[in-house]
């Protein structure tokens, strides 16, 4: 890991803003490696230096990265004056910079990344790349018998954006009005995309919730609002 600021090694841990990170130091507040250390602007490596405030060591952790269930009614952002962010659900997070890695709709459940890795989040929404992502859907309507080729050859919208060819797999098609349940999996992430397309079938999506994105699956002992941190060999097979 390279070396750092001292200022903005505890920045980045959130301790503070820069002035206030100054006036502790001023203060006496910080130690590095067992001493006081006045100098915010002094070097640290943090493999090597151990840096503490108010006597609580303060580790550094370049990347975050979280599976997160998202539940209905927050949005996918990093702020909102309205409504609870994904963020703000991240409760043990250390860094102050974590993104969602794309966005799902507030009423939308299911998978969402949350990182600070910029690299890795572009490899994943880049229209480019390809990644596949599998969405678990309830539909109300009838699907015409077709859907399948149609979804095979891909749609055009209403707004005549067209669409990359995207696999339905009927989960269940009952009697009753709204017992139909879809997989559908796509490889862009244009707004309201699945939705947008059932509409384009003549179907309205009820629920929707995402299942994987590229690599990456729901783990199934997430309840909606729940997240954990990825296992290691999790954030290997994404990149
Ligand atoms: N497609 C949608 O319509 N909404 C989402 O949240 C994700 C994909």
């Amino acid at each position: 890991m390279k070396e750092l600021r001292l200022d903005k090694y505890l920045t980045e841990m959130g301790e503070g803003t820069r002035s206030q990170i100054k006036e502790m130091a001023r203060k006496g507040r910080i130690f590095v490696d067992g001493q006081p250390e006045k100098k915010t602007e002094r070097k640290i490596h943090p493999e090597q230096n151990q840096v503490s405030v108010d006597g609580r060591p303060v580790s550094y952790v370049r990347y975050e990265y979280y599976m997160l269930n998202k539940p209905q009614g927050v949005v996918s952002a990093t702020e909102d004056s309205r409504y609870d962010t994904v963020i703000s659900l991240i409760k043990s997070r250390k860094r102050d910079d974590l993104f969602p890695v794309g966005r799902l709709d507030i009423d939308t459940e299911g998978l969402l990344l949350i990182t600070n890795d910029g690299d890795l989040a572009h490899q994943l929404l880049s229209p480019k790349k390809h990644v596949d992502k599998v969405y678990f859907a309830r539909i109300q309507g009838e699907l015409p018998p077709d859907a399948k080729e149609q979804m095979e050859e891909g749609l055009v919208l209403s707004d005549g954006t067209p669409t990359m060819p995207a696999h339905l797999e009927v989960l269940k098609q009952g009697r009753e009005e709204s017992s139909l349940e879809i997989l559908l999996t796509i490889r862009e992430g244009k707004f309201h995309q699945v939705k947008r397309m059932f509409e384009t079938l003549g179907c309205r999506v009820i629920y929707l919730k995402r299942m994987t994105m590229g690599s990456l699956t729901l783990d199934e002992a997430l309840a909606p609002g729940e997240y954990r941190p990825l296992s290691e060999e999790e954030i290997l097979n994404l990149k």
